[in-house]
């Protein structure tokens, strides 16, 4: 198929400085959790994306020296010649493809604890970032930084850039965004200085203007210079010469970097979740960008649409399509788009597990592409699979996440497959939670796998087929798989922070019930130990409907893991917009019908509550009757033929959807292998003991 000629303008070539991009589908740099500790693995990790077309790879933030040290958060580093061997690994991955490749140096100024290097973290004001939430709080306040810190820093930048070069980069970021060193010299808030670097607009530019200048004098004539900022902030505060401050700086800097690459200022509205957030999200913010510089501008804002990417195009928004979450959901996506087959992008859904990896410290994972970051340790392409020696016949029971995953790659590897479902649509859970306020994006988990399947000829989808051992015996397929999901419990939880007892009362509902269709009546409290979203946006989903509701938590917040995928501010917003009672600390002990008795988790004092009805969003555990009965019947599964059952997705462990996906694209890729124990490939930091490095030398 060929492109649509629509979006040809969407593979142009655009000069930044002395390089050129091959397209105009931009690789943002974001945290991938690769430290340099896992140098093949990000390799390898960046290389999909350059082989399926984007035409500008980034690094997550790259520290320039240990005065910024992020521990125990991941973060590259550019300190040495180790840091140059590893992150040549992936500059060289990338040219393979034709793409190029860019580095975010970083300096995190207070926003870093360096607990590990000890340093006193540098600010331009002595100013600290009071993290509300326990993960990102530190209690080492930062230091001032005087004249002689601000030149080892411009210096550390030279270094660092002279290093990139050296390590094969094309593009070389100076970063003054997110709370990090440079964008505290731009916001007034952390910048009280009174030398030539605080006061004025021009004055607070300054050092990002100096950081950009030695930057270009580094690297200037091998390099593009990119300058990556963020304007939320500075676009709502009025300037002096111009619209806002935000237009202040752009036309300060507009002859300076080789390219602006524009974005907001935190993380939860920076990459937002598509629960609480559309796509173009950025657009009110950075619209002014390209009239008031003639540099390229890249912006991003979860770009899945050609057709929105084209707009931003033509409109003048844009000169690169900017983008991170959609190019780990779909590393192929610009290929797509080129081959005509967008129908076949794998969309990003915005549910931030991929954030949320990095909070954890670990490599990204994606709920969609169940492949990001095991590139390398599992040898998982997000595209290929390799063909079935022995086509089998497999029979897949349960069409959730799991189900539709497991089938999709055991149809491309040749298998014959079935996949049955006892409800009327495929889906599994999403059937119910993609009504839920704002998850309608997450049904592209179903849809873009059931369009996939509709075009398989290999495998056969029955709805409204509830299976039993009978029944599956009678099919005696070769193998069997079972994706029959989890159930929702109405068990309660101790003050040992343990799932306890039930509580079992007609008037106690769990999200099960509320899916099948059943709604609590009259003023109904929420009772949350399972912390991710489900609690609040049922909370969400009974205001919707009417219902006075208040919601309890033994957590210190609602919702309380969304912290870990930028939510969480957003779902207080959103229960305090629908005025719902939040009680944090407590445990749910009782419930007659009219009264909820409550408990300190900490003190165990009680409270009563007056409600009606009570939802438990607690403990899930698999829907495992099937595969109990299976196995106590070896011999009949013998009998038939059949070789094996496996459990995949929640009723093997009851988890994330990304959980259900990963777990059925994993039996797929492993089925009939007796691989799956194996532990995958183990990555190693590169060391100078590393013989056979072939180091490059600098281009001074
Ligand atoms: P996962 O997230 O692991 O994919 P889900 O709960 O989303 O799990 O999906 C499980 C699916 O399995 C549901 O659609 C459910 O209707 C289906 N299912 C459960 N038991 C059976 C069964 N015995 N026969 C057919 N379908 C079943
Ligand atoms: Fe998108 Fe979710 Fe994948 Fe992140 S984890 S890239 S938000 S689908």
């Amino acid at each position: 198929m060929q492109c649509n000629p629509r979006y040809e303008i969407l593979f142009e070539p655009v000069r930044i400085g002395p390089v050129t991009a091959p397209n105009r589908f931009y690789q943002v740099p974001h945290a991938s959790g690769m430290t340099n500790a896992l140098p093949r693995v990000r390799a390898a990790f960046r290389e999909a994306k350059a082989e399926g077309g984007w035409g500008v790879i980034c690094t997550g933030a790259c520290s320039i020296d240990p005065s910024s040290d992020d521990a125990p958060l991941p973060f590259a580093t550019m300190w040495d010649g180790n840091d140059i061997r590893a992150h040549a690994l992936m500059t060289e991955a990338v040219h393979r493809h034709g793409a190029l490749a860019g580095v975010e140096l970083w300096h995190g100024g207070a926003s870093v604890m360096n607990r590990t290097s000890r340093l006193p973290p540098l600010s331009p004001s002595g100013i600290p970032w009071m993290a509300t939430h326990v993960g990102f709080m530190g209690n080492l306040r930062p230091k001032t930084m005087d004249r002689a810190d601000i030149r080892d820093v411009l210096k550390c930048q030279t270094e660092a850039a002279r290093k990139a070069r050296t390590a094969g980069f094309d593009i070389v970021y100076v970063y003054a965004g997110m709370g990090y060193l440079g964008y505290e010299f731009l916001l007034p808030e952390y910048n009280n200085r009174t030398d030539c670097y605080g006061g004025s607009i021009e004055n607070r530019v300054r050092f990002v203007r100096e950081m950009i200048e030695v930057t270009k004098d580094a690297v200037g004539k091998d390099c593009g210079v990119a300058l990556r900022v963020s304007l939320e902030e500075l676009r709502g505060r009025p300037g002096r010469n111009q619209l806002s401050e935000a237009h202040e700086l752009v036309a300060l800097l507009a002859d300076v970097p080789d390219l602006f690459d524009v974005k907001m200022d935190s993380s939860p509205t920076d990459c937002s979740a598509s629960r609480f957030t559309g796509e173009g999200s950025h657009e009110p913010v950075i619209d002014f960008v390209k009239s008031l510089t003639k540099k390229p501008v890249v912006g991003v804002g979860r770009f899945t649409s050609p057709d929105t990417m084209v707009s931003q195009i033509r409109r003048g928004v844009l000169d690169f399509i900017g983008g991170a979450r959609p190019s780990i959901a779909d590393p192929f996506l610009p290929n797509k788009i080129r081959e005509g087959r967008e129908a076949e992008i794998r969309e990003c859904i915005g549910c931030n597990i991929c954030i949320s990896s990095w909070h954890d410290g670990v490599p990204v994972r994606c709920t969609q592409n169940p492949t990001a970051g095991e590139e390398w340790r599992r040898g998982w392409h997000p595209e290929r699979v390799e063909r079935a020696d022995t086509p089998e016949r497999i029979l897949i029971v349960g069409g959730g996440p799991a189900g539709l995953e497991c089938a999709l790659t055991l149809g491309r590897r040749g298998h014959e497959v079935t996949l049955a479902d006892s409800n009327r649509t495929f889906g599994g859970r999403l059937t119910f939670e993609k009504t839920l306020p704002g998850l309608s994006a997450w049904n592209r988990v179903v849809d873009y796998r059931l369009a996939r399947l509709d075009e398989m000829s290999n495998v056969s989808l029955y709805a409204e087929s509830a299976l039993g051992a009978d029944e599956i015996i009678e099919l005696s397929p070769d193998r069997v798989v079972l994706a029959t999901g989890a159930r929702w419990t109405n068990m309660l939880y101790s003050s040992l922070e343990i799932p306890v007892g039930r509580l079992d009362h007609p008037d106690v509902f769990t999200p099960d019930d509320i899916a099948g269709g059943r709604l609590p009546q009259g003023p109904t409290l929420v009772f949350d130990f399972d912390n991710y979203y489900m609690g609040g946006v049922l909370t969400e989903h009974l205001a919707a409907h009417g219902i006075p509701v208040s919601y309890v938590t033994p957590a210190g917040q609602a919702s309380a893991w969304t912290i870990m995928t930028n939510e969480l501010p957003l779902v207080h917003r959103a229960l305090a917009r629908r005025k719902v009672a939040v009680t944090t600390l407590h445990l749910l002990k009782s419930f007659d019908g009219e009264t909820a008795t409550l408990a300190h988790l900490f003190t165990g004092e009680e409270t009563r509550v007056a409600c009606r009805s009570v939802v438990i969003v607690g403990l899930r555990l698999p829907r495992g009757e099937l595969f109990e009965t299976l196995t106590e019947r070896a011999d009949a599964l013998a009998d038939a033929g059949i070789r094996s059952v496996d459990r995949i997705g929640d009723t093997l462990a009851p988890g994330a959807i990304t959980h259900a996906v990963h777990s059925g694209h994993k039996l797929a890729r492993e089925i009939g292998a007796d691989i799956r124990w194996q532990p995958y490939r183990r990555d190693t930091p590169i060391v100078d003991a590393v013989a056979d490095f072939d180091m490059r030398t600098a281009a001074e």
